[in-house]
């Protein structure tokens, strides 16, 4: 059984072997958790995200993808980069957010991270609702559980705020 928990907490000092990264599509750092796992992981992370915009994603992630890089000075062994939809710009499509989470997962199986640790992708800058982005991730998570093979033992979700932790909280059965 895979343990699925909600915590109050910086996704930076996580001891899981993968936290999530609430990226931008450029790959190359922002605010809020993106700049706090740049900042923490050091510049070797953007040097592997440089590379991977000159390899395989030279246009950029897109909204609902995923993809694993080092995690420089973390405690985590990987960063999962994925790119949530933004609100702001009409992304409103519950199935995108819902693939942010999914295809960090099989990017996590892909890598063999055991544990994973997820931030609140898009209720930051990128404008959704906490409540709704709870709701969209237990159940996302909750699927891809459930059709998986069982080898992951941990998805934590850590959140910043009370009322965020509240609301996944909440969603959790
Ligand atoms: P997005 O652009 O996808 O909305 P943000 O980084 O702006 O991403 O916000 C996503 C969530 O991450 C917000 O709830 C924000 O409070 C939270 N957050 C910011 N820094 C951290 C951190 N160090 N650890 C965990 N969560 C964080």
């Amino acid at each position: 059984m895979t343990v699925v928990e909600a915590v109050q907490g910086d996704i930076t000092a996580q001891q899981v072997d993968a936290i999530v990264n609430a990226a931008n599509s450029s790959l190359l750092g922002g605010g809020g958790v993106d700049g706090a796992i740049h900042a923490a992981a050091g510049r070797e992370l953007l040097e592997e995200c440089r590379r991977l915009r000159a390899g395989a994603w030279p246009d950029g992630l897109p909204v609902g993808e995923a993809v694993a890089t080092g995690a420089g000075r973390l405690p985590a062994r990987w960063v999962i980069h994925t790119v949530g939809p933004n609100r702001h710009r009409g992304q409103t499509d519950q199935a995108l957010l819902a693939s942010c989470f999914t295809r960090s997962l099989d990017v996590a199986a892909q890598v063999g991270a055991r544990s994973v640790a997820f931030p609140a992708v898009s209720a930051g800058v990128y404008g959704w609702d906490a409540a709704e982005v709870a709701r969209v991730a237990v159940s996302a998570v909750g699927d891809w559980l459930g059709s998986s093979s069982g080898t992951l033992e941990l998805v934590r979700f850590v959140l910043f705020g009370e009322d965020v932790c509240s609301a996944f909280a909440a969603e959790l059965p």
